[in-house]
């Protein structure tokens, strides 16, 4: 992804892995061979793999700098994380903390680490360990987390501490630091910079999980939306329908994708995925009575 400039504000990618391809069903219980094969040319072989009908995912967080903040968006999936349940996420061993230094940034120099949602694959690098403890990754970030979302997954992990929740990473990812004192519950419409028109705020996109949001990121002009897993594929855009097996809500989830992209077709507005590969952002078009995905696949500016 080339660096997304927002007015004084800057947007990278910080990759943990860059290309999974996973089986359809796993992806969405109820998409078809079919459905596959209708949309095999449009999205060609970077996002459905030639040969099979396996889609392909990235796994990412984002980076914006503005003149005040180090935000991360979305902590992927985090090395050694005991997940026997899903094999590509389990005892990861990735260069995800060296491509974050490659963009210049230390763990230290993060001052929020915002999830959009808790599952495994949005909280991994909240942390890492140390002297076989979990401990926060980024030790001066305070770790905005929905109210809704967080209260949702303690009472399930209250109910019975013995079983995993969300595979286990409530336990190695979310309660670490919270233990820390370093998490700060917020409500799903939360600023988190505010100038004038401009500024990095949340809004509520319920559905894949109960306290969702989404994370504007408003400036100059530009407009970038970081969307969770509202959307987990370009397919969706022609065929909304398809739903994630862990959609816990999946009429509401279905409900806030076509908002989403009601609202934002033929806009302006940069739309950031969590798991759309390389060249990952873009924008949505419209397309008769459903839609496409525009990737911005302009070359990054030479640095
Ligand atoms: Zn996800």
């Amino acid at each position: 992804m080339k660096i997304q400039q927002i007015g004084p504000m800057q947007i990278e990618k910080v990759v943990e892995i860059d290309r999974l391809a996973v089986e359809p069903t796993s992806l969405f219980g109820n998409v078809t061979p079919d459905i596959i094969e209708r949309h095999r040319g449009w999205l060609g072989p970077a996002l459905l793999e030639a040969g099979t009908n396996r889609f392909i995912l990235s796994f990412h967080s984002y980076l914006i700098r503005t003149p005040h903040h180090t935000i991360l968006v979305d902590t992927c999936n985090g090395n050694h994380k005991n997940r026997p349940s899903m094999p590509p996420w389990h005892m990861l061993d990735t260069a995800y903390l060296a491509n974050l230094a490659r963009l210049g940034v230390a763990p230290e120099d993060i001052d929020y680490v915002m999830c959009t949602h808790l599952h495994a694959d949005h909280v991994g690098w909240n942390t890492r360990l140390a002297d076989s403890k979990w401990v926060p990754t980024f030790p001066k970030a305070r770790y905005l987390m929905a109210r809704t979302e967080f209260e949702h997954f303690e009472a399930m992990h209250r109910r019975n501490p013995d079983q995993p929740v969300n595979r286990g990473s409530f336990t190695d990812s979310v309660l670490p630091v919270v233990a820390h004192g370093q998490v700060d519950l917020i409500e799903d419409s939360h600023v988190i910079e505010r100038h004038l028109e401009d500024g990095i705020w949340l809004e509520p996109a319920p559905g894949h999980s109960p306290g969702n949001v989404s994370v504007h990121v408003k400036a100059g002009g530009r407009h970038a939306l970081m969307s969770g897993d509202v959307i987990h594929h370009p397919i969706q855009f022609a065929e909304p329908e398809l739903a994630n097996p862990a959609d816990i809500d999946k009429t509401l989830a279905l409900r806030t994708r076509l908002d989403l992209m009601r609202r934002y077709a033929d806009t302006d507005t940069l739309l950031l995925a969590a798991h759309f590969p390389e060249p990952t952002a873009g924008w949505i078009r419209s397309h008769g009575e459903r839609f496409r995905f525009r990737f911005d696949t302009e070359m990054r500016s030479a640095a």
